[in-house]
């Protein structure tokens, strides 16, 4: 088994982030597997280094080691994104040859005017700028971005905690962007490559990310490798249902850890809480691994208590 962690170093390590960190080390860990760390920092304007090394010292702090990552290398490096433009390249170049990839000038106010009707519901692109004509195309006055032609096809996966899935490209997701108009690759793009790539095996990530899945898959093997089988678990939620995303400055590890708060605790809330444990305890982190039933996971969301630090610290 070949695991991942991918965090995006745009903020500072989350309790939301170190549930699905834990997940992903006691998935890797339980088969005996690798684990890889990528540093996911494509996204250039909102990536910093400082937010990639407090990612790692958190991670390191938690006890959720890694095998292979930016800081101790491996076979299938390099493990950052910003280092790995020319795969990325060479990907564009195969969708290319394959008559997939064409250029999009839509402005953002018709794209929006396109969007999706619901919040919550992804926009699909409507295909506008897919048959212009070469002419058409040299008298745009932008730069494009670059999309990718979904086949008329289905996709399905069996996920490991929402069970089967199966997507319709051209509903499901349309066209979509692979390389921005700012030049900048797109997420969809790297994190296929890399998973591809790098032989992951198994990915486990938060499920807001369950409906990118069927492109992914579609990429992938588009490219030329096995997909990945797939685990999307529940988010944290507070209670008022809302995510504890790290944008909204929530609760980070960082704090955690200035309040006096120690790893097992954090570990073992988070496993009582996601029920992979049954009885509220404070446990070493070796004995989580042994402990902790990954099949116990549910598909409803986590509500953490509105005083985190000190529910943590009260076992
Ligand atoms: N980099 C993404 C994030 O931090 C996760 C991507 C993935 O796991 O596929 O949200």
């Amino acid at each position: 088994m070949r695991g991942r962690f991918a965090p995006s170093p745009t903020g500072y390590m989350h309790l939301g982030n170190a549930w699905t960190a834990f997940l992903c080390w006691l998935q890797v860990r339980q088969a005996g597997g690798t684990l890889v760390l990528r540093m996911e920092d494509v996204d250039e304007q909102r990536s910093k280094k400082e937010f990639a090394d407090a990612l790692m010292r958190d991670l390191q702090w938690l006890g959720l080691t890694w095998d292979e990552g930016p800081d101790r290398g491996g076979s299938s490096g390099p493990y950052t994104q910003q280092e790995r433009y020319a795969l990325y390249d060479g990907a564009l170049s195969a969708l290319q040859r394959g008559g997939l990839l064409y250029p999009c000038y839509c402005s953002r106010a018709r794209l929006q005017a396109i969007g999706a009707p619901h919040a919550g519901e992804r926009s699909v692109y409507d295909g506008h700028c897919y048959g212009m004509t070469a002419a058409e195309r040299a008298a745009m006055q932008k730069d494009p971005s670059w999309r990718v032609h979904v086949p008329a096809a289905a996709v399905s996966f069996c996920d490991g905690v929402y069970g089967r899935q199966e997507a319709y490209l051209p509903r499901a997701c349309g066209d979509f962007v692979v390389r921005r108009a700012d030049g900048l690759y797109a997420y969809q793009l790297a994190v296929s490559v890399d998973d591809g790539m790098m032989g992951i095996t198994h990915v486990l990530r938060g499920r807001d990310l369950l409906s990118s899945t069927a492109q992914q898959i579609w990429l992938i093997e588009y490219l030329g490798y096995p997909a990945p089988q797939y685990t999307h678990v529940p988010m944290l939620i507070d209670g008022e249902g809302r995510r504890l995303s790290k944008r909204q400055q929530g609760i980070t590890i960082e704090s955690l850890r200035d309040g006096g708060a120690d790893r097992d605790s954090v570990l073992s809330y988070l496993a009582y809480k996601g029920g992979l444990v049954s009885e509220r305890a404070r446990y070493p982190l070796e004995e989580l691994a042994r402990r902790c039933d990954l099949t116990a996971l549910r598909q409803e969301d986590i509500v953490v208590d509105d005083d985190v630090m000190q529910a943590i610290c009260a076992v």
